[in-house]
């Protein structure tokens, strides 16, 4: 079994809405239960080790628009969150991974030593990820905060605006130029990452915005869970002179399991085979090469193949992978090692 650690989950934002409804997070995550896709009996049996786990603010008014009669579809960007009651929905959603931490039932991690030690010892290893910015502040008066409490990654924007950027919308086909970039507190938001060691990642801000950060951040370039444009043209997936430029960074894309992010046609629809999945990952590896490719599989935030059906399926893409000819060395960085180095170097370890 090859142990994983992947870029982007939702696993905190389905424990915070079942926790509304009366449900106990913690023993969800430890007993484990048939609704989404990550809990402790689940990852152990799919070999996930730990990864990347967001502090996600859910839009109410998001609803994925029917494809028209040729497959087509714009979903229009959800409306702009207020500030305050997205700061108290981050708090919520970092009060569970903390939680989760105090009872043993993951452990919190803030250095890639911290995430070596719980994958050996069978811990699942969480790292803090923010998609979407807006509780932090445009003065950042609440960067320090969620740092201290472990915040370790963040995307500026998920797909709406905020006042630190502009996002991609669901659209197919799209180009991921849908509008402006990153806004003067998104620079400074950039720029404050870099200081205090915090991943920026691209996932879901339009092009302008990419190359925004990208002149700005001493990085390396990380999408955390997209794929390749050319094979699926939906706004959410990297051009190919993205993925150059990751490429030359030595930055990172990680796989994400959405079906409409896999499939030619854009469509969201379990019944899609391993065989796309591959198919982006023999891509972007072709593009960006072994080092820079990695798993960002959008657990609990996407509908994903059935094959894989949960974190309990995740060998499955493992073994497909192998079966396509990537052999063990290759495996290794695509599962884990390319996710430790990236983080490493954004977090100022020294190599
Ligand atoms: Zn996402």
């Amino acid at each position: 079994m090859q142990a994983v650690f992947d870029g982007h989950n939702d696993v905190l934002l389905r424990l915070w809405q079942h926790a509304r409804g009366g449900t106990d997070p913690i023993a969800e995550f430890i007993e484990g239960t048939d609704k989404g896709h990550i809990d402790v009996p689940r990852a152990r049996a799919g070999g996930l080790a730990g990864g990347l786990c967001a502090i996600y603010i859910p839009s109410g008014d998001l609803v994925l628009r029917t494809p028209d009669r040729n497959g087509h579809y714009v979903t229009p960007l959800s409306e702009p969150l207020d500030r305050l009651p997205s700061l108290v929905t981050a708090i919520e959603l970092a009060d569970i991974a903390m939680r989760l931490d105090r009872a043993g039932a993951w452990r919190l991690c803030r250095s890639t030593g911290e995430i070596r030690r719980a994958m050996a010892d069978g811990i699942f290893a969480a790292v803090l990820h923010m998609e979407g910015c807006e509780a932090i502040g445009p003065d950042l008066a609440a960067l320090e905060t969620f740092h201290a409490a472990g915040l370790r990654s963040l995307g500026p924007v998920w797909s709406r605006h905020n006042v630190f950027g502009h996002g991609v919308p669901f659209a197919y086909p799209s180009s991921p130029d849908t509008g402006p970039g990153l806004t003067e507190a998104g620079f400074e938001l950039v720029r404050a990452c870099n200081r205090l060691g915090i991943l920026i990642d691209l996932a879901h801000i339009t092009e302008r915005g990419f190359w925004d950060v990208a002149e700005t951040t001493d990085q390396p370039l990380v999408a955390s869970h997209s794929n390749a444009h050319v094979l699926t043209p939906v706004a959410r997936n990297l051009t190919d002179r993205q993925l150059d430029a990751i490429r030359e960074s030595r930055g990172l894309v990680g796989l994400n399991y959405a079906t409409t992010m896999l499939r030619a046609d854009g469509q969201e629809n379990a019944a899609t085979p391993l065989s796309d999945m591959v198919r982006h990952v023999d891509y972007m590896v072709e593009r960006v090469g072994i080092d820079c490719v990695a798993l960002g599989s959008d657990f609990d935030g996407a509908t994903i193949p059935e094959e894989i059906a949960d974190a309990a399926g995740n060998q499955k893409l493992v073994a497909a992978l192998r079966s396509a000819g990537y052999g063990d060395g290759e495996l290794t960085r695509i599962c884990r090692e390319n996710w430790l180095r990236v983080l490493g170097e954004a977090w100022h370890e020294a190599a």
